[in-house]
């Protein structure tokens, strides 16, 4: 069975995905995985993908389609796989119905952890950090016990510029799955959306259920 799983960063992707991948024994390929270990062993694919995930942007489609086409094609990826971090976009899915086509096989679910944007922005916004020791504090998740404050040593704390909600907001647009994606396996009949916005047991409960 081959499952994608779509959402936007901060929707919990890559823990469900690890939580899926215990729960069924399907095999998890990450394309942001497979890229970070080639940047670690320093592969000249590896040189290539660093250039655009430093930059926040997509490695380009004919790069990454072909990584991925060649990962399936081993032997334990014959039965299925979880796919999460790809397909990006429609011509990335498009290669990939293809290849499972050739090989008499499609896309079974398509899954989306939705999670409103302003929730994401809560989630991914709320970083405060000590100047003096380098504390890590989280507004809503793990406050310090007085605003501004650091609990350890009273130093000051502040937001990195990229962790500010207007920042934060221009992301999670750029990640987002985009609609016509969305589109793609809806026309497909096999998009199912999850409700994101609660605990991770009742949202992995969701997500096997919806793989039954
Ligand atoms: P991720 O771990 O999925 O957030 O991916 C980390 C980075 O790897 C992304 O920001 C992209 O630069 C690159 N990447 C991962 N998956 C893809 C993909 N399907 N298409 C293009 N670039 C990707």
């Amino acid at each position: 069975m081959f499952v994608v799983l779509l959402g936007p960063p901060g929707a919990g992707k890559g823990t469900q995905a690890q939580r899926l991948t215990t729960s069924t024994g399907l095999l998890h390929l990450s394309t942001g995985d497979m890229f970070r270990e080639n940047v670690r062993g320093g592969t000249e694919l590896g040189t290539l993908a660093k250039s655009y995930m430093d930059k926040g942007e997509l490695v380009p489609d004919e790069v990454t389609i072909k990584m991925l086409l060649e990962r399936i094609s081993r032997p334990d990826a014959a039965e299925g796989a979880m796919f999460d971090g790809f397909p990006r976009n429609v011509v990335q899915a498009a290669a990939l119905a293809e290849a499972l086509c050739e090989r008499d096989d499609a896309i079974a679910h398509a899954l989306l952890i939705a999670v409103p944007d302003e929730e994401l922005v809560a989630r991914l916004s709320g970083r405060w950090l000590c100047r003096a020791c380098g504390a890590v504090y989280h507004e809503r998740n793990d406050p310090p016990a007085t605003e501004g404050a650091c609990d350890k040593c009273e130093g000051e704390l502040y937001q990195r510029d990229d962790d500010r909600p207007e920042v934060v907001r221009t992301r999670i647009e750029g990640m987002k799955p985009p609609a016509d994606l969305l589109d793609h396996y809806r026309t497909a009949g096999v998009l199912r959306e999850i409700d994101g916005e609660r605990g991770l047991d009742d949202v992995t409960a969701d997500l096997l259920e919806a793989l039954k």
